[in-house]
């Protein structure tokens, strides 16, 4: 089983801010914010990066979406819009080795992206 920090994080070992938990995916704010509102969705599975999904991951992988949207939703961010996001290895700038989908809301973002 892999063990980074978000592993202790869903293990409870070290603290967070969880914003939803399900028995699939946990949420929590991002520590180093890139917006006034930013949250990673993280799936339970162990999934290193979205270069590890597979075809017996779409239900999941289409779960994490619909939590995203969700969170939007609850957090008076859906309407004004958001940006999604999510970084695969090292030219993406992973830093984290459990995929994770970045979201942040209630800042006017611009493209392209770095
Ligand atoms: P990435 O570069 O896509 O792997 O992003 C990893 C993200 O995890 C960064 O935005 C970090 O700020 C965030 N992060 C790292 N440690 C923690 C933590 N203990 N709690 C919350 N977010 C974290």
């Amino acid at each position: 089983m892999s063990d980074t920090i978000f592993h202790k994080i869903m293990r409870k070992e070290i603290p967070s801010e969880i914003i939803f938990e399900d028995d699939k995916v946990i949420a929590i704010k991002d520590i180093n914010k890139m917006a006034p509102e930013h949250y990673l969705v993280i799936p339970k599975k162990d999934m290193p990066s979205l270069r590890e999904a597979k075809e017996e991951d779409k239900e999941l992988l289409g779960h994490m979406m619909l939590v995203v949207s969700k969170l939007a939703r609850d957090n008076g961010f859906s309407d004004s819009g958001y940006r999604v996001v999510i970084n695969v290895g090292e030219d993406g700038g992973q830093e984290v080795m459990q995929l994770h989908i970045h979201v942040l809301g209630k800042r006017d973002m611009s493209w392209p992206p770095g």
